[in-house]
């Protein structure tokens, strides 16, 4: 093996949080009655025309400022031909030789370390409906679509060939989903397909500086199977190179179970789609103005903050990675700080109880009764010594579930204590 270098490559879909879908005044929601958030243009009607959603728009710009990409000032959208159930216009409107944004990075965090991983472009589409196999029904073989997804604003995040471990392949695609969630430019809910990846990879011996034939992981849902399949894939390449084969261009599929990636399909030439410019709608222009305006509205991003609590607020590396990756996380932590005064212990009680907390219920911390105010002012009382860290930590369980102030819990359980004897 030490004589193989992979190299790995990703591509992420990620759902833009907008209203209306990328082309139609259909709604972008996920769940609703199958078929019912579709307009014409979803249909793929004929004699329809596509409008630009500017609202998606100006969300991809900020994605695409806060990574540091080059905003191109004309970009055009593009028919991508082909044939399957889930693209009942018979092409998919996607961004090709004139991507809106190219370069830029994503910088993730390694054992302590920062790195930044180089980007080759962004570019927006339309997502395709979703077709649902059916075999909740027994007997049944059909396959069903459901159009709702069909024209949800998308953006795909490109990066350069560029990683050469799982791990970086794991740490680059958190990084990532942390910033667009930090910027609400999508949710990026994993369960709802709101964040999805594909991993490109090939091997080649040590020194050799040509890249090797690559084959494109599908089907790699979480952040440990990305890892877990390319961890697979990279040995299989190796083996077969050193049994003297060769690797086909390939598309292949992450079978979960199984713990290996077998062949789905030959992978396509971008000549196969018949691409060309799609002749409905005008290229997209985008003023400096409008990407300064973008800019200065920027709000803090994981980086800086976990760069901040180190400087300011005197937090380790580590603690200060664990608190700023998640959004909800680190605006609790630093709401909790700023009214206790006591930034460390906020991190310590943040770190240890209200993530363990939110561990135990399976949702999110939004989902818990907590409150900033709540876990300061039992980080006051233990402070004073009015209560002990173990009963704070009761207390802070019981307020979670019910959402009652902690005082007045604190009052019942001394109660419950004084009847008790
Ligand atoms: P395709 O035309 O198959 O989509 P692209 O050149 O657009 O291929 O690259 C898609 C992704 O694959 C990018 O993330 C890129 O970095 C990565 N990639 C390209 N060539 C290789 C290679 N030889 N090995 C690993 N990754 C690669
Ligand atoms: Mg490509």
């Amino acid at each position: 093996m030490s004589e193989w270098e992979a190299v790995i490559g990703l591509e992420v879909h990620a759902q833009l949080r907008t209203r209306a879908k990328l082309f139609s005044s259909a709604p972008n929601a996920f769940g609703g009655e199958p078929n019912s958030q579709t307009t014409e243009v979803d249909l793929g009607m004929p004699g329809v025309l596509p409008v630009l959603n500017e609202r998606a728009v100006d969300l991809a710009l900020r994605a695409a400022v806060a990574l540091g990409c080059d905003i191109q000032p004309v970009s055009r959208f593009a028919r991508k031909h082909y044939f399957y159930p889930d693209l009942p216009k018979g092409y998919q409107i996607s961004q090709y030789e004139e991507p809106y944004a190219l370069g830029g990075a994503v910088l993730a965090q390694i054992d302590g370390e920062s790195v930044s991983f180089p980007l080759t472009r962004i570019h927006m589409e339309e997502d395709a409906a979703k077709s649902v196999h059916d075999s909740s029904v027994a007997g049944s073989d059909s396959t069903h679509d459901n159009l709702n997804r069909a024209g949800v604003p998308l953006i795909e995040i490109v990066s350069e060939p560029c990683m050469h471990r799982p791990e970086q392949a794991g740490a680059y695609l958190r990084s990532l989903r942390a910033t667009l969630r930090h910027l609400e430019v999508t949710d990026a809910d994993m369960e709802k397909g709101q964040f999805r990846f594909d991993a490109n990879v090939s091997v080649r011996r040590v020194g050799e500086t040509r890249l090797g034939v690559k084959v494109e992981l599908k089907n790699l849902n979480s952040f440990r199977n990305v890892e877990r399949a390319l961890s697979f894939e990279i040995e299989r390449q190796v083996e077969v190179l050193e049994d003297g084969g060769k690797i086909d261009q390939e598309t292949r599929h992450w079978d979960e179970r199984a713990g290996r990636s077998t062949p789905s399909r030959s992978k396509e030439d971008a000549d196969d789609y018949r691409y060309f410019p799609d002749p409905d709608l005008t290229p997209l222009r985008v003023t400096v103005e409008r990407v300064e305006e973008i800019r200065e509205a920027l709000p803090e991003l994981p980086h800086q903050k976990r760069q901040r609590y180190q400087d300011e607020l005197g937090l380790s590396a580590a603690d200060a990675g664990v608190l700023s990756e998640d959004r909800e996380v680190a605006l609790f932590f630093e709401e909790t700080a700023r009214l206790c005064g006591q930034a460390k212990s906020a991190a310590h009680w943040v770190m240890r109880d209200v993530l363990a907390l939110v561990g135990e219920s399976g949702q999110d911390l939004a989902a818990l009764k907590l409150a900033p105010s709540h876990l300061a002012r039992l980080i006051e009382r233990v402070e004073q010594g009015s209560l002990t860290p173990a009963s704070a930590r009761e207390v802070l369980a019981e307020v979670a579930r019910s959402g009652d102030d902690p005082d007045a819990v604190v009052t019942v359980i001394v109660n419950l204590l004084d009847n008790a004897y």
